[in-house]
């Protein structure tokens, strides 16, 4: 093990300024607690968390980068692009963020009439209930929504029956490029990174032409190390990262004490041959 991998980071989670249910407050003790030693709250196309979260973790005495989750469109898909070490009050970052949580209400409106086909009234002020937010109405919201109310036992079973592809509450919406994402994490001085590669249902076809897109337009790391990773896919997004000459990320993705199943800071190491993204933002680290 190399040395300069054995860091408690976790640089992946979300508050309730998107789809998390802790404050950021509450999310840098939880990390404390859990033993993180570099910690960024990424909360889903929103900064708005961001001064808080910084704060506490100096409260805490924790390390901090700054962090975003982008919802990009690829190839059809839904990808995820984390943002790291940027800053936060980028006029051309935060204009972006803000154009892609502009769609979220009307999808939410159109998620709701489908609901509603299938005898589900009320799903849209039910899950606007779950919001700490407004402008951050979320597929996740709608989940705890249909959980609460006794539908399904846990959100995983609402993804499944009603808010995925082919499912009577989800709509298709199209979300930043991954041009424009990677622009406005790089221009804003910071690394972009391809979160939770393993979850994207893609060819390997596709999933190369991402990767070496997402090279092109300057990204510089991939999640290698996540709670959504088991371990043959860590091996797998190692190599990838090898290949691509790609820093390597670590984070839990923690939304809740009552639905996540990977805590802060509970991850194993980042493997020692891997170069660890916390080395290319040395200077941005709060
Ligand atoms: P949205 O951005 O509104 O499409 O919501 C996406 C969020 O839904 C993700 O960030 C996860 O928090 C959550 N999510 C997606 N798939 C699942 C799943 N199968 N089980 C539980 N949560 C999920
Ligand atoms: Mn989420
Ligand atoms: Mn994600
Ligand atoms: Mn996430």
């Amino acid at each position: 093990m190399n040395a300069r991998n054995i860091l408690n980071a976790d640089l992946h989670c979300h508050s309730v300024i998107s789809d998390g249910t802790l404050t950021p407050e509450d999310l840098a003790d939880r990390a404390r607690r859990g033993g993180v030693q570099l910690w960024a709250l990424t909360d889903h196309d929103e900064v708005g968390g961001q001064h808080r979260a910084a704060a506490a973790a100096r409260e805490q005495g924790l390390s901090y980068l700054t962090g975003t989750e982008i919802s990009v469109t690829f190839a059809g898909e839904t990808v995820h692009i984390v943002g790291l070490g940027f800053d936060a009050d980028d006029p051309t970052l935060r204009q972006g963020l803000q154009a892609t949580r502009g769609g979220r209400s009307q999808r939410a409106l159109e998620m709701a009439a489908g609901l509603a086909q299938v005898g589900i009234a009320g799903a849209y002020e039910g899950a606007l209930q779950f919001v700490g937010n407004p402008d951050l109405i979320s597929r996740t919201h709608f989940a705890r929504f249909l959980v609460d109310t006794g539908i399904c036992k846990d959100t995983n079973e609402v993804f499944r029956r009603f808010l995925t592809e082919g499912k009577p509450g989800f709509v298709p919406h199209r979300w930043a490029t991954l041009r424009n994402a990677i622009g406005w994490i790089t221009g804003a001085g910071g690394v972009a990174v391809i979160a939770h590669p393993a979850r994207y249902k893609f060819t390997p076809n596709e999933e190369y032409a991402l990767f070496t897109e997402f090279k092109l337009h300057g990204g510089q790391a991939v999640e290698v190390i996540t709670g959504s990773h088991s371990a043959q896919e860590a091996l797998k997004y190692g190599e990838m990262a090898v290949e691509f000459n790609l820093a390597a990320s670590r984070g839990s993705d923690f939304h809740s004490p009552d639905e996540s199943h990977t805590d802060l800071g509970t991850l194993p190491y980042l493997p020692g041959e891997l170069t660890p993204v916390w080395e290319l933002l040395e200077d941005r680290i709060q």
